[in-house]
């Protein structure tokens, strides 16, 4: 049987365990595993990687848990700018929106834009009326505050007035969601999702929604999505770098994610994470902080999920 596998993340600013009540860690793993069921039911009935990128990243978009959709990160402005991508691996085809404020699913709308436009990517208010006109779900911007983020702008705002931003946790400042998939054609997707930093300015985009930077995906080598400070990532094309160093380098998917996150990244003292796969189905996520939200299901059916360093086994599931 060819081998599927789906790697998730849910981005590199994970609180220290301390800082939240133990039932808000066991929804966060219990929304991972979610996310890795539905995709891995597309991905063990013969359906397509991009299908199963979508569906985990939708579903860690409705999960306050993470700085994506609902529970994403507020502007200096005390609103919601949301960012995704999607990328096909078998064709190279990508789609992305960009400073979105109504889309429910910021991934589907990135789907969308892939496949029923003539553009790669459609920023703000056009973004949101391409949506609407798409058919897809249009929320209140709203819908996507939550008390922690509210609290997490409030924290900054009194660090900014104290000059002491450098102190803030990673965790208070950003976050991310994104999936891998490799499918049982060979094919391979990834996909990204984010409201970006907390206090950022009105209009500040990151790698996200850049293809190349925080999202890539090309079939036969691996696909790839990224967490941490967007701007560095943009400058170092990390995604497209990635499967760079595979391809013409020959490193192994290990050898080629580690020196991303703990040369490169590292060196810039962020914040840095990434979630990829390769064409055999192997799963990496590595990251430099306390803590990434992360979870994988590789070839074998065995589910891991993971918010620090510890990973759990939750169970080994079936291909139909
Ligand atoms: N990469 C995201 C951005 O820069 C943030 C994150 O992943 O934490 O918008």
């Amino acid at each position: 049987m060819s081998p599927i596998a789906i790697g998730i993340h849910g981005g590199c600013g994970t609180p220290d365990r301390a800082l939240l009540p133990e039932h808000d860690w066991t929804q966060t793993r219990a929304h991972l595993a979610d996310a890795l069921r539905s995709a891995w039911d597309v991905l063990a009935g013969g359906g397509s990687a991009l299908d199963a990128v979508e569906s985990a990243v939708a579903v860690l978009e409705d999960s306050p848990h993470f700085n994506a959709g609902h529970g994403a990160a507020l502007t200096e402005a005390g609103d919601h700018e949301l960012d995704a991508s999607i990328m096909d691996g078998a064709t190279t085809e990508a789609g992305a929106i960009c400073a979105v404020r109504r889309i429910r699913n910021p991934i589907r709308a990135a789907r969308a834009v892939m496949e029923r436009s003539d553009c790669l990517l459609i920023a703000g208010d056009a973004a949101d009326r391409f949506a609407r006109q798409a058919g897809l779900a249009i929320v209140d911007n709203g819908y996507f505050t939550t008390e922690r983020r509210r609290q997490a702008l409030a924290s900054l705002k009194a660090r900014a007035r104290r000059g002491t931003i450098a102190a803030a946790s990673e965790a208070e400042r950003h976050g991310t969601v994104g999936a891998v998939a490799l499918d049982s054609r060979g094919n391979l997707a990834a996909g990204t999702s984010t409201g970006g930093f907390n206090n950022k300015p009105p209009g500040r985009v990151g790698d996200t929604p850049i293809i190349g930077a925080g999202t890539y995906a090309r079939n036969g080598v691996c696909a790839v999505s990224c967490t941490g400070q967007g701007e560095i990532f943009i400058r170092h094309a990390v995604a497209h770098d990635v499967w760079a160093r595979m391809r013409y380098a020959g490193e192994t998917l290990k050898q080629a994610t580690d020196a991303q996150v703990f040369d490169v990244l590292s060196a810039y003292k962020i914040g840095a994470g990434l979630v990829a796969v390769d064409a055999a189905g192997r799963v990496v996520a590595p990251f430099n902080t306390l803590g990434m939200a992360r979870g994988w299901i590789g070839p074998d059916g065995a589910m891991h999920v993971a918010t620090h360093k510890e990973v759990e086994r939750v169970s080994v599931l079936e291909r139909a």
